[in-house]
């Protein structure tokens, strides 16, 4: 816990979120200015700031990350019709919130990148 950290926050619940998943290790909550219909932030309980920061005896946390989008996608509906999983990395991906996140957007035709 990253007391100076919103996401962090939220894990613990001093920030209130709309929460759509949650495990042991895992935590998900609705973006508060989505992009697509369906935009979702996946969030590793423990705080890493950026994707670089993930030690590599940590880095199973990515296979369960990506388990619960496989769930999480399948819940929203958008498993079938498609989504985009990003993860901005630093300054030059335009990354705002320093604990790591996976974006899931669906619902709506996405075009390119960037
Ligand atoms: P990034 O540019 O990848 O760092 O994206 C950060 C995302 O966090 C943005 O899409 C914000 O809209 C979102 N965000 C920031 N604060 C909150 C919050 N309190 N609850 C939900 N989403 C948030
Ligand atoms: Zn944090």
């Amino acid at each position: 816990m990253h007391n100076d950290c919103i996401f962090c926050k939220i894990v613990s619940g001093s920030i209130s979120s709309e929460k759509v998943y949650e495990d042991d290790d895992v935590f998900a909550f609705r973006d508060i200015n989505p992009v697509a219909p369906t935009h979702i932030l996946v969030i590793p309980k423990e705080h890493f700031s950026t994707l670089n920061d993930i030690p590599e005896n940590k880095l199973n946390i990515i296979s369960k990350i990506y388990s619960a989008i496989q769930k999480i996608a399948k819940k929203e509906g958008i498993a079938e019709s498609g989504y985009r999983t990003i993860v901005n990395t630093n300054s030059m991906s335009g990354q705002v919130v320093f604990h790591l996140h996976f974006h899931v957007l669906g619902g709506r035709q996405l075009r390119g990148l960037g």
